[in-house]
């Protein structure tokens, strides 16, 4: 397609924070051949980085900060990008278009991208140095410093990033304790049927769950915390690592026009409802969505970096946009797990597991079907290239039948495959 000079006046594009969602955007406007002016306002002081490591290879240290760099000095000159670090948005006036940081500052825009993704959740019971929460850089260095090999970590939550924090601090030789309110957390991303194989890899690795009992409260003082369960159970632990979810960083568009608190609403162009001129993207956005088609925020990479795309382009082609087509892919690392979903599990009916979940490490696909029986969802353990197929079949609607047949090709080769 031809890419069309944008319209758009001397003050240019300001995109709203500085991480995956902000970083593509801007990159994706000069792919589209965007030639004016892009100002990217960050919160943080420190360059433009990648989240997913936080939980994972910095955290053992085997990545350092370099590794996690989402964009360097010299791209960011070649694209003529202005990275303001260390400016906060603290207002929106969509009259003006101005957005006001918080050392006051106004930057003006014609049109405004807002990614300023999430926020940890903080700790409902309180704690001092001892209680950690991860969603920043500066939380991952200091969980770092903090996990040293024999001590007792205790980890609460089992969703996504409490499940790889175990992971990981068992990996430095930690003692590690998970708790979750529920009996099945990896439930809500792979499927009921499945969560039990995930989960039982803290067994294996010596982690002890939890799973299906609440915290009541904590303690901590400066030799340990304690975590009182709601069955009066005491975990006395060096540290605890709080991972119950995010709350969106959007309470600095209040009064602009957008509805907030729980994520910008989006139409499924990516413009924000009821704010002209402005969109968004990644984590604080809610665009509507496939199956259901109501607005839902996602919290994953691939999302934020698809919204980006769709963002940009749409920007640059403001008389045809196009609509979000979301691949609904994630990965998470724990143990000796590679996990990939695509499709949303918990929605749709198991149809079949394809190879070996028992096995040590388990190596397997479990497909999933719509109610007209076609491929809706795959989880894969360990074999990226089933998941790459279920990709594939997702995009060509293939029947749940086909797909299992393709599958199990794949898992048993003819034997004139094999020498290939
Ligand atoms: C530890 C960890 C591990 C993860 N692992 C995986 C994984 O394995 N797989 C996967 O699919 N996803 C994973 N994710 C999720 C993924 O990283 C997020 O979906 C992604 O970072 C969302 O990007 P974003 O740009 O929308 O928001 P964010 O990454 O949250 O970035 C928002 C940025 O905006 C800035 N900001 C906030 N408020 C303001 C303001 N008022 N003004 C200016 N700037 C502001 C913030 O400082 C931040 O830099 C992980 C996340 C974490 C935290």
């Amino acid at each position: 397609m031809t890419e069309q000079a944008v319209k758009l006046g001397s003050r240019g594009v300001l995109v709203v924070g500085a991480s995956v969602a902000g970083v593509r955007v801007a990159r994706d406007l000069r792919r589209h051949g965007f030639d004016g002016r892009i100002t990217i306002a960050g919160a943080e002081e420190s360059l433009p980085y990648d989240k997913p490591p936080l939980s994972k290879q910095y955290l053992a240290g085997t990545f350092d900060t370099a590794r996690l760099s989402l964009i360097e000095p010299s791209e960011l000159e070649a694209l003529r990008l202005d990275l303001r670090l260390g400016a906060k948005a603290v207002s929106l006036s969509a009259h003006d278009r101005i957005v006001v940081d918080d050392a006051g500052r106004e930057l003006a825009y014609d049109v405004c991208v807002v990614a300023t993704g999430a926020s940890a959740r903080p700790s409902p019971w309180g704690g001092g140095e001892r209680v950690h929460l991860l969603r920043t850089l500066g939380d991952s260095a200091r969980l770092k410093a903090a996990i040293t090999p024999g001590a007792r970590v205790v980890v609460i939550g089992a969703g996504l990033i409490g499940s790889e924090v175990a992971s990981t601090s068992a990996k430095l030789g930690a003692q590690v304790t998970v708790i979750d309110p529920l009996r099945s957390p990896m439930a809500k991303l792979a499927g009921e049927d499945l969560a039990g194989v995930i989960e039982s890899a803290h067994a294996r690795h010596g982690v002890r769950a939890h799973f299906g009992v609440g915290v009541a409260g904590l303690s901590d003082d400066s030799q340990s915390v304690t975590v009182r369960l709601t069955t009066s159970e005491e975990i006395e632990a060096d540290l605890a690592v709080v991972g119950i979810g995010v709350s969106t960083n959007d309470a600095w568009l209040a009064g602009s026009g957008a509805e907030t608190g729980q994520g910008v609403e989006c139409d499924e162009y990516g413009r924000v409802v009821g704010l002209a001129g402005v969109y968004a993207a990644g984590d604080v956005a809610r665009w509507p969505r496939p199956p259901l088609g109501i607005p839902q925020r996602v919290e994953h990479w691939t999302n934020a970096v698809e919204q980006a795309a769709t963002v940009a382009y749409n920007i640059v082609h403001q008389d045809s946009p196009v609509a979000n087509k979301p691949t609904d892919y994630m990965w998470s690392d724990q143990y000796d797990l590679k996990l990939q979903v695509v499709g949303w599990p918990a929605l749709s009916t198991l149809h079949c597991v394809i190879g070996e979940p028992s096995a040590l490490p388990p190596r397997f696909a479990a497909l999933f079907a719509d109610d007209r029986n076609a491929l809706s969802a795959a989880v894969t353990v360990n074999w990226p290239r089933a998941l790459a197929e279920c990709r594939r079949l997702l995009d060509e609607s293939a029947d749940v039948v086909a797909a299992r047949d393709r599958l199990e090709a794949l898992h048993r080769p003819a034997p004139s495959q094999l020498s290939s």
